[in-house]
């Protein structure tokens, strides 16, 4: 399912540009537009899923498939030194887009604070 308002749905139907970094049948890939570490990639899901807060049971093979991706993505990228997955659901977290999606931070010594 896709939601035409969104803008990640957009994304992936190719209506707005974006610069791919890894796609397969189930998930996209693409650098984030305003990066916050020198590798910033964002993982979605090809369904329109709001965010981390409705996974379940029936949807949650979405979030493996994303995470199989972020693997095969640190290997085609490189990211020997590690790197940080994080995922924003909701207002406290600062969500902006809702349709869930996972941030690849890498490329230096991350922050030892999370939060
Ligand atoms: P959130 O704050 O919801 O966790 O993350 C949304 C992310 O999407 C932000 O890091 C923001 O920079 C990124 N973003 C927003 N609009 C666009 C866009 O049009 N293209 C790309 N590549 N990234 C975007
Ligand atoms: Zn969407």
């Amino acid at each position: 399912m896709t939601d035409s308002n969104c803008l990640f749905c957009k994304i992936i139907a190719g209506e707005i540009p974006s610069a791919k970094v890894y796609e397969n049948e189930y998930v996209y890939a693409f650098k984030d537009i305003n990066p916050q570490a020198p590798v910033h990639i964002l993982v979605i899901p090809r369904e329109h899923i709001t965010s981390a807060a409705v996974i379940n049971s029936d949807n949650s093979v979405w979030v493996s498939r994303c995470y199989e991706a972020i693997a095969e993505i640190a290997k085609q990228e490189n990211l020997v030194g590690g790197f940080r997955v994080v995922s924003n659901a909701g207002a406290d977290a600062g969500q902006t887009v809702f349709h869930l999606h996972f941030h690849i931070l890498a490329g230096e010594r991350l922050s030892d604070h999370m939060a």
